[in-house]
C-alpha cells in the first residue's frame, strides 16, 4: 500500500507532465472503484486545463481551471502510468490498453495518464477547489507532517494525557495526516521509542527527538523516490513505487542496525498490525 513517500514521489513526477496541459480527452470505463466515480465526471474534466497539482495527506488533488479539483486516491492496488510525453520525460509510446485502466486522461501535450487498480481500492473525486477542506475524505485531517504546523511543540500537546500506544497515536490521521504503519515503525525507531508506550508518558525531549524521526524518515524516502524518479526512462512509465531499505520494518528476527545494540528486531500486533521495533534500544 503506497504511503506518503510513495504519493509524493507519484506527485512529483506526475507535476511537469500535467501542470499547465488541458485535459484533451477523459475516458472513465466504469461506474466507479472504491465508490461510484461522481456524476458526468468525464465530461466535467474533458477541456480543463490543470493549474496544480498538489497533495494533502495520500491524495493527489489535481486544482482545475473550471474552479473543481480533481482528487486521486491510489488505495491498496492503484497505479497511474505515463506515456507520450513529448518533452521525452516518459519516452514511452502509449500501450495497449490493459485490463483494469479504469480511467484515462489524454492531455493537449500529447502525453497521457492511465489510472490502472485491479483491486479498486482506490478512489477519485471531482469537487468545487473552494469546499477542498470540507470534503470527507480530507475535512478531519490533522496537520501534514513535513509542513510548519507539525513538530515538537504540536506533537507534544497533541499527546498530552492519551494513554493510547504512541504507535496507535501516530497513526491516528487527525494527530498527524499521511503516516503509515511502515514510516511510523520507522519513526519509533531512530527516536528509539516503544511502540507500545503511551504517548502521552513520553518526555518533551524525547517528543521532539521522534517529531525529528518522523520529519527524517519520510524526507529521506522522498528523496529515494526522487531517484526513482530520474530512472524512468528505462522504466514502464509507472509512477511512485521504488526498492526501499528500512531499519526495522519486516525485518524481524534480524539483528538492530544501531552501533553497539546487541538487541535483535522483534515483532508484535498492535491493534492488529504488526510493529517491528527492538526491545533493547526503544523504551
Ligand atoms: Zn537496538
Amino acid at each position: 500500500m503506497p504511503e506518503l513517500p510513495e504519493v509524493e514521489t507519484v506527485r512529483r513526477g506526475l507535476a511537469p507532465v500535467m501542470e499547465g496541459a488541458r485535459i484533451a480527452r477523459a475516458a472513465v470505463n466504469r461506474p466507479d472503484l472504491r465508490w461510484p466515480f461522481p456524476a458526468r465526471m468525464a465530461e466535467r474534466l474533458t477541456g480543463q486545463r490543470v493549474l496544480a497539482l498538489r497533495r494533502r495527506s495520500k491524495y493527489i488533488l489535481a486544482d482545475l481551471a473550471s474552479d473543481e479539483t480533481l482528487l486521486i486516491h491510489l488505495g491498496m492496488s492503484g497505479r497511474l502510468l505515463v506515456s507520450g510525453d513529448p518533452l521525452g520525460r516518459f519516452v514511452h509510446d502509449h500501450p495497449a490498453a490493459q485490463k483494469h485502466d479504469h480511467v484515462v486522461l489524454d492531455l493537449d501535450s500529447g502525453a497521457r495518464v492511465t489510472f490502472n487498480d485491479p483491486r479498486r481500492f482506490g478512489a477519485m473525486d471531482l469537487f468545487a477547489t473552494a469546499h477542498a477542506d470540507r470534503h470527507p475524505l480530507l475535512q478531519k485531517l490533522g496537520p501534514e507532517p513535513l509542513g510548519n504546523t507539525f513538530g515538537a511543540a504540536y506533537l507534544a500537546a497533541a499527546f498530552k494525557g492519551r494513554r493510547m500506544p504512541v504507535k496507535a497515536a501516530l497513526l491516528d490521521q487527525r494527530i498527524v495526516a499521511g503516516l503509515g504503519n511502515i514510516y511510523v515503525c520507522e519513526a519509533l525507531y531512530r527516536a528509539g521509542i516503544s511502540p507500545r508506550r503511551p504517548a502521552g508518558a513520553i518526555s518533551a525531549a524525547r517528543v521532539a527527538g521522534l517529531a525529528e524521526g518522523v520529519r527524517t524518515v519520510l524526507i529521506e524516502a522522498i528523496e529515494a523516490g526522487g531517484s526513482s524518479l530520474r530512472d524512468f526512462r528505462r522504466a514502464d512509465g509507472e509512477l511512485g513505487y521504488f526498492q526501499h531499505s528500512f531499519d526495522v520494518y519486516g525485518r524481524e528476527g534480524a539483528p538492530c542496525r544501531k552501533p553497539g545494540c546487541p538487541g535483535q528486531v522483534r515483532r508484535i500486533v498492535q491493534s492488529g498490525r504488526s510493529s517491528f521495533y527492538c526491545a533493547r534500544c526503544q523504551r
